[in-house]
């Protein structure tokens, strides 16, 4: 019963989120899931709004990451081309400031890319960008997939972030409209004689 505790503890030893040979993850079709603190994400600790609840450091980003290698030929009969690709998934939230009501609000996070691994800048510049559903990005003996998974983040930011329904809006909408209440109309006052009625009733008392 021990083995799931040994291949797990493998598994975390072979994988360095700050530094990993992303070449051979990919070639063995590695694949991992886990956790990142806000904190260890400082460029998103930039973008978040100063309002934010004092926990927001502590928020977590759950990601997997994925290598696949294929093989193939540009055409029949050509040499076989190794193609390595990183799948990657950023799953979280980030409190921003709403341009619609000015109130922070949790804006969630969920992404997920195809990148195709190059082994140069050079590879990566010849690479062609015909297809939008898939990035290139330059693979390293030490690469950051923590930097990675801040760059989706920061991808995944709204350029206007609002809320779905501003609560503020909300309200005024409901006030505003039908549901507005009424003063409520004074209580009917006593029914008293003009003083132009007592006037003319003392007039004919003399
Ligand atoms: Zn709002």
């Amino acid at each position: 019963m021990s083995q799931p505790t040994k291949s797990a503890a493998a598994s975390a030893v072979a994988f360095d989120l700050r530094e990993t040979d992303l070449f051979a993850f990919c070639r063995k079709g590695g694949n991992v899931a886990g956790d990142v603190a806000m904190r260890d994400l400082p460029r998103i600790l930039a973008e978040t709004a100063a309002d934010a609840p004092a926990s927001a450091p502590d928020e977590i980003f759950r990601y997997t990451l994925a290598g696949v290698m294929r093989e193939e030929a540009a055409e029949p009969g050509a040499p076989v081309l190794q193609r390595l690709f990183l799948d990657v998934t950023v799953e979280g939230r980030v409190w921003l400031d709403c341009q619609r009501c000015l109130q922070v609000y949790p804006e969630p996070i969920d992404t997920s890319m195809r990148f195709e691994v190059m082994a140069s800048e050079e590879a990566a510049d010849a690479a062609p960008m015909d297809d939008d559903e898939l990035d290139v990005i330059v693979g390293a003996k030490a690469f950051s997939a923590l930097e990675l998974i801040e760059d989706e983040v920061l991808l995944a930011l709204p350029s206007a972030p609002k809320h779905e329904v501003c609560p503020a809006v909300h309200e005024s909408l409901v006030t505003g409209a039908d549901g507005e209440v009424e003063p409520e109309a004074p209580p009917e006052v006593e029914k008293r004689p003009s003083p132009f009625a007592v006037l003319a009733g003392l007039k004919t008392k003399r």
